[in-house]
């Protein structure tokens, strides 16, 4: 491996690493296929959420390594587009191949940078990893139509061709699976790409970067930069990057769909959420608690799909009890130790927002039947850690609903009917995923039918769709219109060339008597 790999896994390698005085590695850019060190003065850690060591320093990139990055990708650009299909395709494969080879040092990058526990991490790269795969079956996505004799001798056809240089913004939550929901479709389907891993936690970014090469990737085809609100503006700006995906919070996510849209760029941009269940009182207790557990309190609560409001149709007395023993039973721990259910939170900041919000629900008549707050885990005493927290009778009226808490934080409520609970899903501001438990096909047809949200769950906690269809967030969770992997992907990073084509029938019979051999 070279060396943005190995530097990283040398600072992720040890399962539980004390403070040193060794200089923390750089995390490096990769630019026109060579990973280097970036030539800024300005550094942020990257600190380990359940010690706060600090793990790797990342560079805010310069202007002008930008500059390069994007050149180097619009150099790449013209020969690689007409790299033939089944090529790309096949440095996909390998690179599949070397993911899977790689799963445990991945994860074990994303448990240390993270916070998540070690099964989240190896999931969050093995999502990922199922992208890699179906864009190995992108060619029936790139396929254009035809229209034969639209006039006499005329026949239309569209293709879809390739974009340019395109972007891709990153979140901390997932470190391996979004910068994989990205690059690889777009650069299979033969973009170039420039991607901007979250400043908290790049390790697997770079590393995935890294085996992208090994799989034989051209230089320049992918280039990996490093930064924050400078280089996100740069992103925006720059005329020569064709089209943006972002994913992450609102604020950020529609500043960057904004300012990237004014710019005259494509932009798809997955935003925030605030997922609810809906409990029917006919639903399964043993399965549907542990389904609302893990949902809402596995990887703190840290993930776009997470359940983090809860609606009981018909009251939440039968419920309080097995959710209280079943989110109890949950054990709080640093990622990487074996009997962690959930791990810390990103940072100090996180936690105290979540904190904070509690204490609002609380104030404003919540009843904080399970409060998490001031968890200390033994041994990880300056750990982010938030404990898996129940609020009971939260309205719609409370910031800690209002606002998404991205902690692990349930907000419970009660409804009286399916169609009080619909219009209460369907009033909230976001419409990433929701999920119905019930033992009837009648309400869950219903619930399917009528709720206002992209990705529903039928007895299924966190329905995220596998990449062959796409991820299909909706109303406040998304903006744009064309969703992340699957068919909307390929052609979120291609466009249409439609060409009408006359080739007078005259011309073969003259063909023919100029070919002809002269007697
Ligand atoms: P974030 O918005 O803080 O950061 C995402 C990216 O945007 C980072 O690369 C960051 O550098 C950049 N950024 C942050 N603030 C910015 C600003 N003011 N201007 C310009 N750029 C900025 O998000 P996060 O905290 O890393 O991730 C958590 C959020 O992401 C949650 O809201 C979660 O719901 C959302 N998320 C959504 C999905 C989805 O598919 N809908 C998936 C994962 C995460």
């Amino acid at each position: 491996a070279s060396w943005g790999f190995s530097r990283l896994l040398a600072s992720a390698a040890a399962p539980n690493p004390v403070a040193s005085t060794a200089e923390p590695p750089k995390v490096e850019l990769l630019i026109d296929g060579k990973f280097v060190d970036s030539t800024t003065a300005n550094w942020v850690d990257v600190k380990n959420p359940a010690t706060q060591d600090v793990l790797s320093r990342l560079p805010l990139s310069t202007r002008s390594e930008f500059d390069a990055a994007v050149a180097a990708a619009s150099a790449a650009f013209p020969k690689w587009r007409v790299t033939p299909v089944p090529t790309r395709i096949r440095v996909m494969l390998k690179y599949q191949e070397l993911i899977r080879a790689n799963m445990e040092e991945l994860a074990r990058s994303v448990t240390m940078e993270q916070g998540k526990t070690l099964a989240d991490a190896r999931g969050d790269v093995f999502r990922g990893l199922e992208v890699v795969e179906a864009a190995c079956g992108i060619a029936p996505y790139l396929m254009g139509e035809v229209v034969e004799n639209v006039a006499g001798g005329i026949d239309c056809f569209s293709l879809r061709q390739p974009l340019g240089v395109v972007a891709g913004i990153c979140p901390f939550n997932f470190p391996a699976m979004v910068p994989l929901w990205m690059f690889p479709m777009a650069v299979t389907a033969g973009n170039t790409f420039v991607l901007k891993p979250s400043e908290r936690d790049p390790g697997a970014a770079v590393m995935l970067a890294d085996l992208a090469q090994q799989a034989g990737l051209p230089k320049g085809v992918l280039n990996v930069v490093h930064g924050s609100r400078d280089v996100v503006d740069w992103i925006c700006d720059d005329p020569a990057i064709r089209a943006i995906s972002f994913v992450g919070s609102n604020q950020a996510g529609r500043y960057i769909y904004a300012r990237g849209c004014a710019a005259g760029k494509r932009v798809q941009a997955n935003l925030g959420a605030k997922n609810h269940a809906v409990v029917m009182p006919d639903a399964d207790v043993d399965s549907t608690v542990k389904a609302l557990a893990g949902a809402a309190f596995g990887a703190a609560g840290q993930r776009c799909m997470a359940i983090s409001a809860a609606v009981f149709v018909g009251g939440f007395d039968r419920w309080r009890q097995p959710l209280l023993e079943a989110a109890r039973g949950l054990k709080l721990n640093a990622g990487w130790e074996a009997d962690a259910d959930v791990g810390p939170m990103i940072s100090p900041e996180a936690k105290a927002r979540a904190e904070r919000l509690i204490a609002s629900g609380a104030a404003a008549g919540a009843r904080v039947t399970l409060d998490g707050r001031g968890a200390v885990v033994p041994g990880y005493e300056r750990g982010n850690f938030v404990g898996p927290t129940i609020l009971e009778g939260v309205t719609q009226d409370m910031e800690a609903y209002k606002e998404e808490i991205f902690g692990p934080v349930l907000c419970c409520m009660n409804a009286s009917s399916l169609d009080e609970a619909l219009t209460l899903v369907n009033g909230n501001e976001h419409g990433n995923g929701t999920a119905i438990f019930t033992r009837s096909g009648a309400a869950a047809r219903k619930f399917q039918n009528e709720v206002d949200v992209g990705m529903v769950g039928i007895n299924v906690p966190i329905p995220v769709p596998l990449p062959f269809f796409s991820f299909t967030g909706w109303r406040g969770s998304f903006a744009g219109d064309l969703h992340m992997y699957g068919r909307a992907g390929v052609q979120f990073y291609t466009q249409t060339k439609t060409v009408t084509s006359k080739w007078p029938s005259e011309d073969v019979g003259a063909i023919a008597q100029a070919q002809a051999p002269s007697p």
